[in-house]
């Protein structure tokens, strides 16, 4: 996923203070329009897409919706200065967990245009970006995002390029946290939790969903024994998407 600037914090907030006050929001459930054949899904890094919305990609190509996804980096700077994986080879790596969750969620005939912008360094092509994302959306319904707040830059300026990319096609954008649960608190005045939309995961899409992210083990394991090869996604973090709903707002 690639750590945000500020990375994991001491500070963090546990799943458990999430799992006290979610239950209580009353927010709309989220549900797609019965005419929708094709959903674009951007993802900033190859694992954004499985645990920000993997649960909603299955339910919508159980229902016959297309899914495209939309992967904007191939994800080569989750290691700087590894001592295993060369940038380019993480970036092979990456891309094939991210093809592998996919299929778990059963999507493994889903489109999926890559468009190679650099890990970490998205916004600097966000000109770029409007564009290709404005062509890629080409025959969609409606947009998935990385949320333009979410707090690491790549997940920002893809949120950012894929509401402007989204208004010029008149498409609904709907956007997905996904650094938010660990930098967020409840109730957090930053979140715009009045747009908030949940979608419930029946429980067998829970667990297609827990073995999607189990296929991103550059992410959720340690690359080798050099500091710069540590795990990435530490389980507390993923803690925050074994949940049986996913959210997104406008
Ligand atoms: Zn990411």
């Amino acid at each position: 996923m690639t750590v945000p600037a500020a990375g994991h914090r001491p500070d963090a907030t546990p799943e458990g203070a999430w799992a006290g006050w979610l239950p209580g929001r009353s927010w709309p459930a989220w549900t797609w329009d019965p005419a929708w054949r094709e959903v674009a899904v951007c993802a900033a890094h190859p694992d954004d897409e499985v645990l920000g919305v993997g649960g909603t990609m299955a339910l919508l190509a159980a229902a016959g919706v297309r899914v495209h996804l939309v992967a904007v980096t191939d994800g080569e700077a989750s290691h700087p200065g590894s001592a295993v994986r060369a940038p380019a080879d993480l970036a092979r790596a990456r891309v094939d967990e991210s093809g592998r969750a996919l299929a778990a969620l059963g999507l493994g005939d889903a489109r999926t245009t890559r468009l190679g912008l650099p890990d970490s360094a998205v916004a600097a092509h966000e000109t770029e970006l409007v564009d290709a994302l404005t062509a890629a959306f080409e025959g969609a319904d409606a947009v998935l995002t990385t949320w333009s707040g979410d707090g690491h830059p790549d997940h920002d300026a893809v949120g950012r390029a894929a509401v402007v990319a989204g208004s010029r096609r008149g498409l609904p954008v709907w956007q997905y946290p996904v650094w938010t649960w660990h930098w967020a608190a409840p109730g957090d005045p930053r979140v715009p939790w009045d747009s908030a939309h949940q979608v419930a995961l029946p429980r067998a899409v829970r667990a297609a969903k827990s073995t999607a992210i189990d296929c991103f083990t550059t992410q959720i394991a340690p690359l080798g024994p050099d500091p710069a090869d540590a795990v990435v996604l530490l389980p507390e973090f993923l803690a925050h998407f074994g949940r049986p709903h996913e959210v997104l707002w406008r």
